[in-house]
């Protein structure tokens, strides 16, 4: 028996009603909440309101001594009113002396009526005033004090106000007052965590952090002004739900995965053997060891969920092939799946002479519709061994007729529903992803909950180290000078264009531009390569390349991904100051792959900004992946190491994994026992776990705990 998928229930309706419908949001408002909260596919909810958290300013400062205060510097000052001299005739400022006992400053309004000036600083009052000091011809003096209050408006400023993130035309203030409305709105929640772990971490309900995180004025001040925001019991607890919410979703997929046995993928072996005769190379003592955990995981009864992680070029395309091998010896079938057109065809190509008499075919979006029927009839009735492809492999009309195991590479591209998908094409389906992008085991954790994980520790024997050279952009000639030595030593270039513009054109402007020049200056040795290519196009200018025909590929970066042309040894990346760490790695890890030794020029336009010059050197530094993405995860935060942008796996909205990293593991933990002693989130405290998943949008999972 199974139960109809649940809805999100009820008591949570009005947190995702649309953030407009807030009292108080005119016509003027509504877009801007849409802009800063909305997203395409959905409304700016209350949810996501209430979720948008402030930093905490301080509001009511500690004034200083006015020969103290610094030049340039927002203060505030207790003062006492000594004279006025409103304007004459020569002088159009109104001018007002105050002083305390170190020193004097004196306030200068322009424009503002005589009257006014002189009730807002009766002579002999004490004040408190805030602004900026400068110098003018000696003297202090401070222009339009952005407050000026009596003793009673002072010890009414709140202690600290909530900062949010803003977008022009809605300030803080504004955003405060939306999220008081909202939470106006917050329905009484049952409590999804254990109140006694609740109770030894001292901390409090959900609503209660909620109200806390947006009425900072009640809680204790922060530490100083400009620091992240503290880790208040709030806060924690917030990232707490986020946390669990997340590892629970992960923890409910695998249990469900692996519920029903899978089946023993455990072929003898006989086309393992086959396969390794016939590379090219001998295996690595890391794939070696990683072909053996995932066979033995095939062979064994149970299904397998297994993590491939290897930094770039160091061989994850064999281990897949005899992975699949294992599934192919027992009579079944084997699916790749790679991100691109490029790499799918990329590994088609690389896979067919080393297979034999196996069948092998392509399927991409690309092909043409007699092709592509005559493909989806021979994997219905199990004329094809293995089956490489793109997103085309999720497709509904993808039936086969015993799908063993399915590889997915360069997995983060993918979303997480994207896999389960493949994964349902055949009955306890093996699945394997493999990623080139060096996770670090806080966002191991995040993505792929306790997977198994076999690691690529090992690159294959020969390989020289990559010389990396950060130069920059005004030197270019020497570096058109340096290529032309190298293309008459027979090298083979990659000329890397970034992405300059939110639009794509443009970059392709740039792209084409720079290929026009180095075509100028080389020849017809030029290629090009972009995004925006109609695939046949981009497979001809790839194989040029990869042919040697062509000896210098000028390429916006859908080269990043995967693509291998040994003979290439020299990497140039335009305006490497704008690209994220991890990219650069990958880019680089383009060049290096053969025998010969291989530099990567880093052409920069400089000022460069402190984060960008860390990268960089970062890069010259290091060719180790693992440190690069811990790095990487320190300089940008989690949100967008993986690329998750792309793949549509959102990033966590209250927890920050450089902070709050350490709740991730207890998170796992704590949704391991629930989902063993609970696995249908029937009990009391399951049932406030659904509310907690809906909440966080996470229900996917739940979708799945019906159709056991
Ligand atoms: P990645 O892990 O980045 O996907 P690939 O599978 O594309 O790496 O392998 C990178 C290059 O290294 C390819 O040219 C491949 O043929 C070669 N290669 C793989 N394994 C070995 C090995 N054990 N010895 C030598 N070269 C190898
Ligand atoms: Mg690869």
């Amino acid at each position: 028996m199974t139960d109809a998928p649940r809805l999100r229930p009820s008591l949570l309706d009005a947190l995702f009603a649309p953030a407009r419908g807030l009292p108080g949001v005119g016509p003027k408002m509504a877009p801007l909440i849409e802009k800063l909260l909305g997203t395409e596919e959905r409304p700016a909810r209350i949810v996501d309101l209430l979720f948008h958290l402030p930093q905490r300013g301080i509001a009511r400062p500690l004034c200083g001594a006015i020969a103290e205060a610094p030049i340039g510097e927002a203060v505030t000052l207790g003062v006492t009113v000594s004279e006025h001299r409103p304007p004459t005739g020569g002088r159009r400022a109104h001018r007002v002396l105050v002083e305390d006992a170190s020193g004097d400053v004196s306030l200068v309004f322009f424009g503002m009526p005589k009257a006014r000036v002189e009730k807002m600083l009766p002579l002999g009052s004490h004040r408190y005033v805030s602004g900026r000091i400068e110098l003018w011809e000696g003297y202090r003096q401070m222009v339009h004090p952005s407050r000026v209050i009596d003793e009673a408006g002072f010890s009414d400023l709140p202690a600290v106000e909530p900062v949010y993130g803003a977008t022009e035309g809605l300030t803080s203030r504004a955003i405060s007052r939306l999220a008081h409305a909202a939470l106006d709105k917050l329905p009484v929640l049952p409590e999804w965590q254990d109140p006694a772990w609740l109770k030894a971490n001292g901390l409090m309900p959900f609503a209660d952090a909620l109200r806390a995180e947006h009425h900072p004025e009640d809680a204790p001040p922060p530490v100083a002004e400009g620091q992240a925001p503290p880790q208040t019991p709030a806060r924690r607890r917030l990232a707490y739900d986020e946390l669990l919410a997340s590892q629970l979703a992960l923890a409910l997929m695998r249990a469900r995965a692996r519920k029903k046995p899978g089946r023993a993928n455990a072929g003898d072996g006989h086309l393992k053997e086959r396969i390794e005769a016939a590379l090219p190379f001998a295996l690595t003592g890391a794939q070696a060891r990683a072909v053996e955990e995932i066979r033995a995981d095939m062979a064994s009864d149970k299904r397998m969920l297994r993590l491939l992680q290897g930094d770039v070029g160091s061989g994850k395309t064999a281990v897949a092939l005899l992975a699949m091998a294992s599934a192919v010896e027992v009579g079944r079938q084997a699916a790749l799946m790679a991100p691109t057109e490029i790499l799918a065809r990329q590994h088609f190509e690389r896979l067919g002479p080393l297979i034999g008499a196996l069948r092998i075919r392509l399927l991409t979006g690309r092909d043409r519709v007699a092709e592509r029927r005559a493909t989806l009839s021979d994997l219905a009735e199990g004329n094809i061994d293995i089956v490489v492809g793109t997103h085309a492999l999720f497709q509904d009309s993808v039936v086969f007729r015993d799908l063993g195991v399915a590889v997915v590479d360069e997995q983060h591209r993918f979303g997480v529903h994207q896999r389960l998908a493949l994964g349902a094409k055949g009955e306890a389906v093996d699945i394997l992803v493999m990623t080139a992008t060096p996770i670090p085991r806080t966002l191991a954790l995040t993505f792929f909950g306790d997977m198994d994980v076999s690691v690529l520790d090992e690159k294959p024997a020969g390989r020289q180290p990559i010389k990396t050279i950060t130069i920059p952009v005004e030197r270019m000639e020497e570096v058109v000078a340096g290529l032309h030595r190298a293309l008459h030593a027979g090298d083979r270039v990659y000329w890397i264009c970034p992405l300059v513009a939110e639009s794509e054109f443009i970059d392709l402007a740039a792209a084409a531009e720079r290929f026009d020049d180095l075509t100028k200056e080389f020849g017809t040795t030029v290629g090009l390569i972009h995004g925006k290519m109609p695939g046949p196009e981009k497979d001809a200018a790839m194989e040029r390349f990869a042919s040697g025909e062509t000896r210098v590929l000028v390429s916006t970066t859908v080269v990043e991904v995967g693509v291998d042309v040994p003979e290439a040894t020299i990497m140039v990346i335009e305006h490497a100051e704008r690209f994220g760490l991890a990219q650069l790695h990958q880019l680089r890890g383009r060049v290096g792959r053969g025998a010969k030794p291989s530099s990567c020029l880093l052409l920069y336009r400089g000022p460069l900004g402190q984060v960008a010059k860390a990268r960089l050197e970062m890069m010259r530094e290091t060719d180790d992946g693992f440190r690069i993405a811990e790095e990487d995860l320190r300089l940008r935060g989690e949100g967008e190491v993986l690329g998750t942008r792309q793949s549509g796996l959102a990033a966590f909205r209250l927890a920050r994994l450089e902070s709050d990293g350490d709740l991730l593991e207890v998170a796992r933990d704590d949704a391991r026992l629930i989902v063993e002693r609970d696995p249908g989130l029937r009990s009391e405290r399951g049932e406030a776990l659904r509310v907690l998943l809906y909440l966080f949008e996470r229900d996917a999972a739940i979708r799945l705990l019906g159709a056991g």
